[in-house]
This record gives C-alpha cells, sequence and structure tokens, in this order.
C-alpha cells in the first residue's frame, strides 16, 4: 500500500477533490500528519468516517516496520527499517549545537559502486518512493515526540544509502514534501543532498528555485586517483563534474560543500591538497571542503589516515585560502558509517541468524520497544 507521506499537499488536493470532497480537507489531513504527527487514521478527529475510511484504504503509515535501533555513546542513534518488500533501510539520528539531524536513504543499494562505500557492495534493487523517504523522518520526528517531547528534527541530510541524483523525481518530491512551510516546514537551507557527482543532474537541480544545499562527493583532486576510487569518475570526469558545478554556482550563487574522505595513503598526501587547492582555487569564495577520516568497511582494503596527515591536509588547504572543516564522526560505535548497519545485520543473518545472535537479541528488543511506543504516539 501507498506510503501516506507519498503526496504533496497539492497532489491531496487532487485525491479529495476527485473523490467528491472540498480543497481544505487536504490541509486537514495535511496538518494532522506534519503538525501532530498522527500514526493512525482515527486520530483525524475532524475529517468525516468517510474521509477516513478513503484514506485507510489508499495509504499505509507504516511503511517502515523497524527492525534495530542502535545509540551511541554520543546519542547518534540508527534505526534499520523493513520495508513493505522487506528490503531493508538504515536512517541516522543525530546531535548536534545547532540541532538535530537526520540522514536518509533514497535507495535499496548503490550502482555507483564506489570502492570505500558499505553501501555501493550491494547493487541497487530499486529507489525508494519520495513517501518511503519521508517516512523515515516522520519515525524520527516520532520517536523524538516520545523520548524527548518538543524535540524537532531540524535538519536534514539525503548522505545515506543510494545516490539521491539516481532517484532525482522522488527525491524532489520529498525535498518539496518536508520542506513545505504549512508541513514539516523544515528550511530549504538546513537541508543537504549529497551526490558521487552526476553532472546533468546537477545542471538540473541548479534550475529548480529551491534553496536547499548541495554537498559533491569529491574525495581526490585528479581523475587518476578519482576513478580508482570512484568508477563513476570515468562516466562524468572531472572536467566535466566541474562545469557542471560552475553552471550551479553561476545560476544559483550558493556554496558547495566538497566531500572529501581521508584514506591513508590513497588521497591524503600534502600534493594532494596542493592539487585541490590549484582545482578550487576560482571557486574559492563558495567552495567548502569538508574532510572525513575515513570510515572502516571490513569487505575493503583502505584505512583511514592517520591524525596527522588529516592535520597536514586540512593546513594546505587553509593556507591556500580553502575554506575547510574536519567532520565531527557521529556514532562510530555503532558502525554508523553509510550502509554499514545494514549490510552488517545482513551477513550476520546469513552467517549465524539472529536468533544466535545475542547483540541483535538484544537490539530486537529495543527496537520492538520503540515500535511499541512510536507506531501508538
Ligand atoms: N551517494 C551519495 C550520498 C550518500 S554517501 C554520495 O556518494 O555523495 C554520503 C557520504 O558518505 C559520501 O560523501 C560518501 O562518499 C561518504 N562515505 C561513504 N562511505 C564512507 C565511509 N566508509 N567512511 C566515510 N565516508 C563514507
Ligand atoms: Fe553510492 Fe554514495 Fe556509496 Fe558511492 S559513496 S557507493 S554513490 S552511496
Amino acid at each position: 500500500m501507498k506510503s501516506i507521506y507519498s503526496l504533496s499537499l497539492a497532489d491531496w488536493v487532487q485525491f479529495i477533490e476527485e473523490h467528491g470532497y472540498k480543497a481544505y480537507r487536504a490541509t486537514q489531513i495535511w496538518e494532522w500528519l506534519y503538525q501532530h504527527h498522527v500514526s493512525d487514521v482515527e486520530a483525524m478527529t475532524n475529517l468525516s468516517k468517510e474521509i477516513r475510511q478513503l484514506i485507510a484504504e489508499n495509504f499505509t503509515f507504516n511503511p517502515l516496520e523497524i527492525q534495530i535501533v542502535q545509540q551511541a555513546e554520543d546519542q547518534t542513534t540508527k534505526f534499520l527499517f523493513k520495508l513493505q518488500d522487506q528490503n531493508m533501510i538504515e536512517t541516522v539520528l543525530m546531535y548536534h549545537h545547532y540541532g538535530i539531524s537526520v540522514c536518509v536513504t533514497t535507495q535499496i543499494g548503490c550502482n555507483i559502486g564506489c570502492k570505500f562505500c558499505a553501501s555501493g557492495l550491494i547493487p541497487k534493487q530499486r529507489d525508494l518512493e519520495a513517501g518511503e523517504i519521508v517516512a523515515q523522518v516522520m519515525f524520527i520526528q516520532r520517536y523524538l515526540d516520545e523520548h524527548q517531547p518538543g524535540a524537532k528534527v531540524s535538519h536534514l541530510v539525503v548522505m545515506g544509502i543510494g545516490e539521491p541524483f539516481d532517484n532525482y523525481d522522488n527525491v524532489m518530491q520529498f525535498l518539496r514534501i518536508v520542506n513545505h512551510d504549512k508541513g514539516l516546514a523544515i528550511g530549504a537551507r538546513h537541508i543537504t543532498v549529497s551526490t558521487s557527482g552526476l553532472a546533468p543532474k546537477i545542471r538540473q537541480f541548479a534550475r529548480e528555485g529551491i534553496q536547499v544545499n548541495l554537498a559533491v562527493s569529491l574525495h581526490a583532486p585528479n581523475n587518476e586517483v578519482r576513478s580508482y576510487l570512484m568508477r563513476i569518475n570515468n562516466k562524468y570526469p572531472m572536467e566535466e563534474l566541474f562545469d557542471a558545478i560552475y553552471e550551479y554556482i553561476d545560476l544559483t550563487n550558493r556554496r558547495v560543500t566538497f566531500e572529501y574522505i581521508m584514506i591513508d595513503g590513497v588521497n591524503d598526501q600534502v600534493h594532494h591538497a596542493e592539487e585541490l587547492v590549484a582545482l578550487l582555487k576560482p571557486i574559492a569564495k563558495l567552495a567548502y571542503v569538508n574532510l572525513i577520516p575515513y570510515n572502516p568497511v571490513v569487505e575493503n582494503p583502505f584505512e583511514r589516515s592517520p591524525q596527522d596527515h588529516i592535520d597536514q591536509f586540512f593546513d594546505t588547504l587553509m593556507k591556500g585560502g580553502i575554506n575547510c572543516v574536519v567532520r565531527k564522526e557521529h556514532g562510530t560505535d555503532i558502525e554508523a558509517a553509510c550502509g554499514q548497519l545494514r549490510s552488517q545485520y545482513l551477513k550476520r543473518q546469513k552467517e549465524a541468524g539472529p536468533a544466535n545472535n545475542r547483540r541483535q537479541r538484544v537490539n530486537r528488543r529495543q527496537a520492538i520497544k520503540a515500535k511499541r511506543q512510536v507506531s501508538h504516539s
């Protein structure tokens, strides 16, 4: 059944009018969903029984079934969900000094196949629908309502499993739903979409007229290293990628964040940093580099850069006039790297079966508790 979070407000108006009801009913439904966070149609008390029945027959409030909840020492919390077709996805809740963010998944697996990434180990099974992406945020908002009344998801990062620009239309629909001022109203400037560099989609995104932030996973200062790490670079080499980024900047005058994971001996030498300075110099005013200490994935050979490499790299960029920051890590003690919880879960299940794994049993108990609390809120 379709997720109740699939429809924009305009889609709701159309749906409700098609069934012979007045348009303002759509706004009421929308308010129940995004202002009151209800998880049951019967809670929509100002709607007639007929409209409630119509909703119940066509939509589900729970397209996600919680499997595991894991909380790290820094409170970062990971949620593993089962979708209606039994596929697994993961979503992360993070606490920052500036607010609370959620990292959403956009695809089941990922076809981009970056060498360093746990998500890329599993080929894409399918794209998530907009309503399945919104549902991740709503589930976590309800989890907060239950555990920390008054706390609100204030920021979103589209950096979970999948390549958002390979699921472009659904991701745009998701962005418009969560950003809508009568809905969750998460400010566009508080939302960041990260892409591995699909150049034509960056050009399209530049024309959307939406103020959402763009992050590009660069990870290398030249084609040689980038193609080694990210085979997408063969399709859209750096010349083409940067043409698209220049166009994005021309059209939007918005800052672009460049993500750069620090992998020992591969892309973390001072000469790499110098090359990066030269590459970003022409757009230095609007470029911002995020250095990310690599989160090791058991299935691949890479190691995290030692701290002195990270420090030297950072200093070289700063001296070269490129704004940069070393990303604070979240939840490293709970396999928080992109796609890791899911891939480890699937692996453990294959090896031992869930009943043999104590940690999973504990997690399952937590999940059941969370499910009880959240779905009845
Ligand atoms: N597909 C998109 C968004 C999801 S990945 C993209 O690639 O941009 C989000 C970020 O996490 C990307 O910058 C990605 O390169 C990075 N990432 C993936 N695996 C990682 C790991 N093991 N350690 C640190 N960062 C990782
Ligand atoms: Fe896909 Fe992003 Fe992982 Fe690359 S880094 S495999 S694009 S999720």
